[in-house]
């Protein structure tokens, strides 16, 4: 289809200089909509719009944004006179369009282009909700659309910054399309393996969210920014009811598992930079690793025989308890000593945020990685917060999101297994526990990329399978991996779960017997004492042996490492 007799160019130009100009003079007084307060406009400036009483968030104008965002002078705008045309031909519409053209002075309800975030190149797009509260037209779209198709011909990462009223009525079916288009050309972006990252600002409804807000390989929020498809209104007045507080906000978002993490406005660029970073094509990231790694290599010598390891001289039923012991470091303590600058990412994008398992992207020894891990906490309180470690299914389904997200990145998957067993409960059975961990255990024997598990507490039957269908397994000294507890193996056989310690001792649990049996390739030795303040000397070995395993892995095809693990389950 040619489009050229529907986009027209513009002859009104609007430079960011005239942007940049206040558009209220300096000193003058004004009133929060949030709190009510009387503020000073240089303050609410000086604070990047946020409510320097309340918090609150003010609205920030596309180059506001964009000027606080870029790299100085990096902004090379795209499409800057695109405009739409009338296609109902709407009476009052071309007129409201010039009207609202010249108060605003930019051309539409979005800025597109290119610029550099803390060094790092992308594909930049801002919405405006000043212009007809940034409904999606057909220049929306086409801005949106071209702009992503030139980010995939020249291999860039995207970052859209919604906020929209959803379709732009006076546009009809037309504007409807562009849900359509929009998303056509993200799924192109996104099969070319490249990053999109979509950001949530107040408000983002309507048909924005049910297309490109929601289809980031990474969605963030800003605070309390009002994000659903139906509005609060039109909700209330269906149903006749009060919504309850909070409803639809980022913070509510989080919780029901649609928003990878909310982020304060002052550390946006500090946070999408990392996120750049740690998403720079291989190619690229390789040729400056390169040169880094010889002159690390000047400098130290890795040794590259492994200690032979001690074990401890305790009986079956001791590991057991050592297993659950509640000085035992658990998941995040591991991530904290392994990887540097982890990302938390949250969610399963269905039903909710399980905080019995943890992950997102960190880096190891200068590459990126995905990290997963089983959560217990570390004190009453945290242990109920995190369920013991036992995963409901979305904790399972959003374990298997991030491995996909890794998978799409070429990034290896490091999981720390520590969980008495899947949760057990009537809700867990009715968001399909058994389908959540089959379908972990389906996709992870078929990931294209290098998979790592280490069982660092207990790993409770198939709740912790669906964590390490992986090239290597492996274990601590102390850890247990079985096919239920031995409370559960006990009631069932003997009926009787006083037998624990009986049980344990017939069921081959402890990581030396597994290892002999091989199901998994290697055993770390533990400090006699083992808590947060001894973590060290595991972590020292483990870390020279997830170097390795990277190395080794990291140079295999797809093809070949998902042999190999096909081939490590199929001998057993
Ligand atoms: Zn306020």
């Amino acid at each position: 289809m040619n489009l050229d007799h529907v986009f027209k160019k513009t002859n009104k130009r609007f430079s960011q200089d005239e942007e940049k100009k206040p558009q209220v003079p300096e000193g003058l007084l004004c009133k929060c909509s949030k709190c009510g307060g009387t503020l000073l406009v240089e303050d609410v400036r000086r604070s990047y719009y946020v409510c320097p009483k309340c918090k609150g968030y003010f609205r920030v104008k596309a180059y506001e944004r964009i000027r606080r965002l870029a790299d100085e002078g990096s902004f090379a705008e795209w499409d800057k006179e695109l405009i739409g045309g009338n296609p109902m031909e709407f009476e009052g519409y071309e007129e409201k369009l010039a009207a609202t053209r010249l108060k605003s002075r930019i051309n539409e309800a979005v800025v597109t282009g290119k610029c550099r975030i803390n060094g790092c190149e992308t594909v930049l797009g801002v919405m405006d909700g000043r212009f007809l509260m940034a409904s999606m037209g057909a220049a929306v779209g086409e801005k949106i659309t071209r702009a992503v198709e030139r980010a995939t011909k020249e291999k860039l990462p995207v970052i859209l910054f919604t906020c929209s009223g959803g379709a732009r009525m006076q546009e009809g079916i037309t504007s409807l399309m562009q849900m359509a288009k929009t998303s056509a050309a993200l799924k192109r972006h996104s099969d070319a393996g490249l990053l999109y990252v979509s950001v949530l600002t107040d408000p983002t409804t309507g048909g924005v969210t049910a297309s490109f807000a929601m289809e980031g390989d990474i969605i963030l929020a800003e605070p309390g920014a009002l994000i659903g498809f139906a509005g609060p209104r039109v909700i209330e007045q269906t149903i006749r009811q009060k919504l309850p507080k909070g409803f639809q906000k980022s913070e509510f978002l989080l919780e029901h598992g649609f928003v990878d993490r909310i982020v304060e406005r002052d550390e946006l660029k500090q946070v999408l930079g990392d996120i750049l970073r740690l998403h720079v094509r291989e190619d690229v990231r390789q040729s400056e690793l390169a040169a880094l790694q010889s002159a690390i290599e000047a400098q130290t010598q890795i040794p590259r025989e492994e200690k032979r390891q001690r074990y401890q001289k305790i009986g079956v039923w001791d590991r057991v308890l050592r297993s659950r012991d509640k000085d035992r470091p658990v998941g995040s303590d591991y991530v904290e000593e392994l990887f540097e600058g982890f990302y938390e990412f949250h969610g399963d994008r269905y039903f909710g945020d399980d905080l019995a398992v943890m992950g997102g992207i960190a880096w190891f020894e200068g590459r990126p990685v995905t990290v997963i891990a089983q959560e217990k906490g570390k004190n009453t309180k945290e242990n109920i917060l995190h369920h013991f470690g036992m995963c409901a299914p979305e904790g399972y389904r959003k374990a298997l999101r991030l491995m996909k997200q890794a998978e799409k990145f070429g990034r290896p998957v490091i999981c720390l297994v520590d969980t008495p067993g899947a949760f057990c409960g009537l809700e867990a059975e009715e968001r399909g526990q058994g389908e959540a961990i089959a379908r972990n255990i389906y996709e992870m024997s078929g990931l294209k990329t290098p998979v790592l598990t280490v069982i660092i507490g207990e790993g409770g039957s198939g709740g912790a399978l669906a964590l390490a269908v992986s090239n290597e397994v492996w274990m601590l000294e102390n850890s247990i991996y079985s096919i239920l507890s031995p409370e559960g193996f006990a009631s069932i056989l003997w009926k009787d779960s006083k037998k624990a310690k009986q049980a344990a001792e017939v069921m081959k649990l402890t990581a030396r017997d597994l290892k002999k049996a091989g199901i998994v390739e290697h055993v770390f030795g533990e400090p006699r004492k083992f808590s947060k303040e001894t973590l060290a000397e595991v972590t020292e070995s483990m870390r020279a042996k997830i170097g390795r395993f990277l190395e080794t892995y990291g140079s295999m095809d797809a093809e070949a490492l998902q042999n190999h693990r096909y081939e490590r389950f199929r001998n057993m």
